[in-house]
């Protein structure tokens, strides 16, 4: 039987049925679904590097013949080995090899063995006058080996999937290649490409594997081959096509446009109002305003620092709602945010005679039910709650606009989830987004394309800075002295604890420090403790106990990173900050100068961490602006950590890199809109998304479309 890209991948000679499951583990069925499995970098074995050449800290690819080997075992723990290795190159120079956990290589290396080895080369601590690597890939050759799959060429390097290694990978990819048609249909349109000059779909993959001898290895190492640009074009312009198509379905679509330029709803936002706008809020209220007077749906991404005041204006625009007839909503990600929401919903709309309504899990029964009723009849004016917002059984009577809070908490597609759930009973609302993450502008396309974007760039007056400054667990006594002094002035302040995942060893930790505390370093103040595993109504009443300054010092895990405003409390001492990650402290930070009394950070870590946990707390004690605080989250962690496994996940990419690859970000973005614009019934459109693969078309609810 002829095989084909649609052939199982056990087909191909040298797969087989074992290999085919680690495969398939990893979603590769077919010979087109290897072909989808990039190498992630190459190397020349054209020409060698010589031994004689190294310097230290340069990478280099060496051929070499196994002199000896010899696995050193440490005495307590017998499997645990490094393996020495002595190899010689054709030209007589000598390397030493280390390989840390190397025992598996005892007895797989004999003399005269011929190899490749790639890795780092670096000084011999022992014999400063001689280079060695550590820990190099390598790459065992049989016989002289001649193949053009591993030999004479530039040769592509895959992350081993499971026990199949990168040369397995490679063989098998060679077979796959063989079978790719050079006209193969191809998803980018054919005058798309022309104009971009990217080579078909079946040539980029057969050059992005196996790459011409001319093709330089430095581009390929950087990814900026041509074959490999229009791969990762692709990728980012389906992503950017299924955002568009979005946006362009959800324009379509009716909402009720709201009345705003009328005497009674500027009286009513007046009224509402604690304090005077700042003039970013204003501006910003203005292009929300212009959204709501449409037709259409908003879809508005609000970007604000932490502590730039995103509330006032997400209930500013609750008020238009509600004075125009229709009911609004709030989703906050934690239940003490909805809570503390409701709280300063009451204080301020409840004056102007608003009806708010609290809808969380931790309702009781009786009470959810007479809460889901008030919000059907339409009763509840402004409905604030967690993700319960979006179960089954919440109907609203007339929803007008929905505000969804800290939307880093929330995946792309939950708040996609939640759009069409609002819109599931009756007409479309109004959507604002409200984010603290300041992401720079083209990975915020990534992540928010299909939103339009307003930013809080100013914080509110008086505001005195942060002073950060980072201590080791020895100067406690001095920190928990500095504390008293400051709830001895009337303020309060937090302690928190790295309960990142609310694991019970951490917490038992977290609960263990707080009774130690009452009862050591601060018999005489009120303490409160706060975390996740508490019922709602404990964490309710600590809360407001900490509100009205009756629980003087909090002591609290990550709970409290999102949101909670308590003006007064001017200090917060950070345990463990080492564990925490910058976006994480930069939130955590944000609890605090939220008045105009000069507050203060501690951040506790050990003497010795790593350098890039020195890094971070550095950074926090340099700036406290978010921006340049996501600059640098970006540059230590890279952006598939950075947007969180969740976030990347669901992006889908495998070879497209928004952070290195920003100018192809923008370029498939500013295409695929035109496609789009073009008209969803032209057939170019209709062809492309005919071809989608079907992964695709369920992540992107594609199917709707038409
Ligand atoms: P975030 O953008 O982090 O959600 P909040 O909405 O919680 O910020 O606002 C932070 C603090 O600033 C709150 O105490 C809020 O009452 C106050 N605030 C907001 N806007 C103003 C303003 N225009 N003038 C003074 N204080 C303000
Ligand atoms: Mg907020």
């Amino acid at each position: 039987m002829a095989m084909s890209l649609t052939s199982e991948a056990r087909m191909i000679k040298g797969v087989g049925p074992q290999r085919a499951e680690l495969l398939a583990e990893r979603g590769i069925y077919t010979v087109g679904d290897l072909l989808g499995y990039l190498p992630f970098r190459y190397e020349d074995r054209v020409q060698f590097s010589q031994v004689k050449d190294i310097q230290p800290n340069g990478t280099y690819t060496i051929r070499a013949r196994v002199i000896g080997g010899q696995a050193i075992r440490n005495r307590r723990f017998r499997r645990d080995a490094i393996y020495h290795l002595l190899v010689e190159d054709e030209a007589g120079g000598l390397l030493s090899c280390k390989f840390f956990h190397g025992g598996y290589l005892e007895g797989r290396l004999k003399a005269g063995q011929l190899l490749i080895l790639h890795g780092k080369a670096e000084v011999d601590r022992l014999r400063p006058a001689r280079l060695e690597m550590i820990n190099p890939q390598i790459e065992l050759l049989e016989r002289e080996e001649t193949d053009s799959t591993e030999m004479g060429r530039i040769v592509p390097i895959y992350e081993a999937i499971g026990t199949i290694g990168s040369k397995q990978i490679r063989r098998a990819m060679y077979a796959a290649v063989q079978l790719i048609d050079p006209r193969m249909p191809d998803v980018l349109p054919e005058n798309l490409r022309a104009r971009l000059g990217y080579p078909a779909r079946g040539e980029a993959l057969r050059h992005t594997h196996f790459p011409e001898p001319t093709e330089s290895l430095d581009r390929l190492n950087t990814f900026r081959s041509p074959a490999q640009q229009r791969l990762i074009f692709e990728e980012f312009f389906l992503y950017q096509l299924s955002l568009g198509l979005d946006r362009h379905a959800t324009r379509k679509e009716n909402a009720i446009a709201f009345r705003v330029r009328e005497d009674r709803v500027r009286e009513a936002l007046k009224r509402i109002l604690p304090f005077k706008p700042t003039e970013a809020q204003k501006r910003v209220l203005a292009e929300i305003v212009a959204d709501l007077e449409k037709p259409a749906p908003m879809n508005r991404l609000l970007q604000g620092d932490v502590g730039s005041g995103k509330t006032m204006v997400a209930f500013e625009a609750a008020v238009i709602a509600i004075e125009n007839g229709t009911q609004a909503a709030l989703m906050a990600p934690t239940e003490i945010l909805a809570v503390q929401h409701f709280l300063s919903a009451r204080r301020t709309l409840g004056k102007a005679g608003y009806r708010a309504e609290l809808l969380i899990s931790g309702l009781k029964p009786a009470e959810k039910q007479a809460s889901l009723g008030r919000i059907r009849t339409g009763e509840a004016q402004l409905v604030i709650g967690t993700h319960t917002l979006i179960e089954e059984n919440v109907a609203f009577a007339r929803l007008g606009f929905l505000a969804i809070d800290e939307q880093h908490r929330f995946g792309v597609l939950q708040r996609k989830r939640l759009m069409d759930k609002a819109a599931s009973h009756g007409p479309r609302p109004h959507v604002l987004v409200l984010t603290a993450t300041p992401i720079p502008r083209t990975l915020s396309l990534t992540l928010y394309g299909d939103l339009d974007v307003s930013v809080l760039d100013e914080l509110p007056p008086g505001r005195t800075p942060i002073v950060t400054r980072v201590t080791s667990e020895r100067h406690l006594p001095g920190v928990w002295e500095a504390l008293r002094r400051e709830v001895a002035a009337g303020h309060q302040a937090y302690i928190v604890y790295p309960v990142i995942e609310e694991s019970k060893l951490e917490l038992k930790a977290a609960i263990e420090e707080y009774e130690r505390l009452s009862k050591e370093a601060f018999p005489t103040l009120k303490l409160g403790l706060l975390h996740g595993r508490l019922a709602s109504e404990e964490k309710d009443e600590v809360m407001q106990r900490f509100h009205r300054n009756e629980v003087q010092i909090l002591v609290t895990t990550t709970v409290v990173e999102v949101g909670v405003d308590v003006p007064n409390a001017t200090v917060m001492v950070i345990e463990h900050a080492e564990r925490f990650g910058l976006a994480q402290l930069h939130q955590l930070r944000g609890r605090i100068g939220r008045g105009a009394e000069k507050s203060q950070c501690i951040l506790v870590a050990p003497f010795r961490m790593t350098e890039e946990a020195r890094a971070r707390l550095d950074t926090m004690v340099r700036t406290s602006n978010g921006f340049e605080i996501a600059e640098a989250d970006l540059e230590l962690r890279g952006p598939g950590e950075f947007f969180g496994t969740r976030q990347s996940g669901e992006l889908g990419f495998h070879i497209a890199n928004p952070l290195r690859d920003k100018h192809l970000l923008e370029l498939a973005r500013k295409e695929a809109l035109a496609l789009v614009e073009e008209g969803t019934q032209r057939r170019e459109l209709q062809r492309v998304l005919g071809m989608l693969p079907g992964e695709w078309q369920r992540r992107y609810h594609l199917a709707k479309v038409g």
